[in-house]
């Protein structure tokens, strides 16, 4: 299918090039509506960067741009073509897995988790640290079922289990219904 420039530019983010939030909400229908009529599997991906705010201060906001790009770019290969990256808010990036089970999910999570961190971005290297390694996100993963069959209910769940990894250490990942025990990636 041909795309023009036109509709290209109304579905995607004009920094990152992935999709775009607008284009999430009606694909995240989609698929939603997909998995409860063909009774498939599908997950969400919360991802959030690590401590953004310190790269922007630290070397720059046009830096901060650029580690956002390169983590678009590099996201998009150890996923699987279905798999849809979009730019959620500022430093957060959903993804939707259709026909994956939450294992399936919190592999590639965690797949993506340790591309990024092993990543190199081109920042300058910090005293004590490594030039290229101070990148890292967490991320929340919820899959569609019985209580969560509604894109805000499976996105809101997603955020929860973010949060979680955020106040767990960052640097992780997190899966299963909130509130439950949860399932975090070795
Ligand atoms: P945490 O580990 O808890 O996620 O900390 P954080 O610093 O990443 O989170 P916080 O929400 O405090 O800061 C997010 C920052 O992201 C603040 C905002 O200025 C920055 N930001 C949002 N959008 C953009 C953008 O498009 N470009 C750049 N360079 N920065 C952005
Ligand atoms: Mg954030
Ligand atoms: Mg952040």
């Amino acid at each position: 299918m041909r795309i023009s420039l036109l509709e290209r530019d109304s579905m995607t983010d004009p920094l990152t090039g992935v999709f775009n939030r607008r284009y999430m909400d009606l694909r995240l229908s989609e698929e939603i509506a997909k998995a409860r009529r063909y009774r498939l599997p599908l997950c969400v991906l919360l991802l959030d960067i690590d401590h953004f705010k310190q790269i922007n201060d630290r070397h720059g906001h046009q830096t901060g741009d650029q580690v956002l790009v390169a983590l678009g770019k590099m996201v998009a290969p150890v996923l699987r073509e279905t798999d849809v990256v979009t730019r959620y808010g500022g430093e957060e990036f959903l993804i939707i897995a259709p026909h994956t089970p939450l294992s399936g999910a919190i592999d590639v999570a965690e797949r993506v988790r340790k591309r990024i961190e092993s990543g190199d971005f081109g920042l300058p290297g910090e005293p004590g640290e490594m030039a290229g390694t101070s990148v890292t996100a967490s991320i929340g993963v919820a899959s569609f079922g019985e209580d969560m069959d509604d894109g805000e209910k499976l996105v809101r769940a997603a955020d929860e289990n973010l949060y979680r990894a955020k106040q767990t250490g960052r640097n992780r990942v997190i899966g299963g219904t909130p509130g439950a025990t949860g399932i975090a990636a070795p």
